[in-house]
């Protein structure tokens, strides 16, 4: 995948005398040459307000906007265009849930089980779902390997109406038993929405194979531009539901006192479309089926596994969750003994390696596993054995720098 580099002309950036290795790609993707000439075609030849005029930059920008929602059905396998929502990220897909669908569902005496290592956009939603409907979040608590127990899934019961998780956790990096959980959901009576911000990007995903009822994931971690999520929803449900945000576009007819509302998907889209995300994504889908999915996971499987055998010889270093490359997705988060996960990015940073330091948006697991913050290297298409090398050569300069005479 080297000659794929040339695409991207972030990756030419030098910091500190250093050319740039970029490894915080669970956070956000780098941009191909591809993505970002597509946004400029649309602002230099097509722009203008999708669905709402005659004249030729209208037409031109719905038929745009509709194609980018074609691609995307195309890319999850969902049966229908209409339950292709564009929404600005993973975030506002998952809000949507809560508050159309499971605010005006739920009620005291049911139950949300979602597992201790979630993303907070899959977590504190559902905290004010629960907030005010009076029902109950639960946690499966997952072995020490990041796996889930018999007693976690035990927790899906007839209680249960709701049960959501990532499809691949941002901190494990683990790829998760999505088919069982979802008929886990299902036996129960319950609902199952899937968390695929990080799972999208990086292999094929069904979601008629899947079976789950909701599922949402963002752009800018799949090489388009911030700002344009998706949200999946199967029909039948999303007709059922209220919108979430109201205005124009979203309407069928408007009188002083009352609103009938659009059919799908411009029920859930109110006011105007982001054109230029929408082309952004479907030029990021064309670029990544060209590649294709099976090279695309061979490869991070092999990063993945050099990076992992690189970091099981120092013994200071400690891998959250499962050490398992085939288990994982590019994905590997760890803390360093005695060094703070903020340094080991500030010092890795000297050298030009970008990594991620914090909790990663999953308080709870930190505090679950008595490590609040930590580090994590994340990779894409784009990244290279030669710069795994890299990294694992100046990882122990960090302990080096902070004193340590290993
Ligand atoms: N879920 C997971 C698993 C994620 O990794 C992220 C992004 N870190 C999100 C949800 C939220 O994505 P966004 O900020 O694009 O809405």
């Amino acid at each position: 995948m080297k000659n794929i580099r040339e695409d991207f002309p972030i990756l030419k950036k030098m910091h500190n005398s250093h050319r740039l290795v970029y490894f915080d790609n669970a956070a956000t993707t780098q941009k191909p040459k591809q993505v970002i000439d597509a946004i400029v075609d649309l602002l230099e030849n097509h722009n203008g307000n999708p669905h709402r005029g005659a004249h030729i930059l209208s037409v031109e920008a719905s038929r745009l906007y509709d194609e980018a929602r074609e691609a995307v059905r195309k890319l999850i396998n969902a049966k229908y265009g209409e339950e292709i929502i564009f929404v600005r990220n993973a975030t506002e897909g998952l809000n949507l849930i809560a508050r159309s669908y499971a605010e005006t569902r739920l009620k005291k005496g049911d139950k949300i089980v979602i597992p201790i290592s979630e993303h907070h956009a899959n977590l504190v939603t559902w905290q004010r779902v629960c907030r005010v409907t009076g029902a109950e979040l639960v946690y499966m608590y997952l072995d020490g390997e990041g796996r889930f127990t018999d007693e976690d899934l035990a927790k899906i019961d007839e209680k249960t109406k709701i049960v959501s998780f990532a499809a691949v956790s941002n901190v494990l990096g683990m790829k998760r038993p999505v088919k069982e959980l979802v008929e886990r959901a299902h036996r129960a009576g319950a609902i199952a929405v899937v968390d695929a911000a990080q799972a999208v990007p990086h292999m094929k995903v069904d979601v008629q194979d899947w079976d789950c009822d909701f599922l949402v994931f963002s752009g800018h971690k799949m090489l388009a531009s911030a700002g344009t999520g998706v949200l999946y929803g199967k029909r039948g449900l999303l007709n059922d539901m209220e919108p979430f945000l109201l205005g124009g576009d979203m309407i069928e007819y408007v009188r002083e006192q009352t609103t009938t509302f659009n059919v799908l998907p411009f029920k859930f889209e109110a006011g105007t479309e982001n054109v230029e995300g929408a082309v952004a994504l479907h030029a990021a889908i064309d670029y990544l089926e060209k590649i294709g999915w099976d090279n695309i996971e061979a490869h991070e499987e092999g990063l993945t596994k050099r990076c992992l055998d690189g970091m099981k010889k120092l013994p200071y270093i400690h891998i959250i969750g499962s050490t398992d490359p085939e288990e994982k997705t590019g994905v590997i988060s760890f803390t360093i003994d005695g060094v703070h996960p903020h340094d080991a990015a500030t010092i890795l940073d000297s050298y030009g390696i970008a990594i991620r330091s914090g909790h990663h948006c999953a308080q709870p697991y930190g505090a679950h596993i008595h490590a609040e913050a930590s580090n994590r290297v994340s990779f894409y298409v784009y990244n290279t054995p030669e710069e795994v090398d890299y990294f694992l050569e100046k990882l122990p300069l960090v302990r080096k720098q902070m004193g340590f005479k290993d």
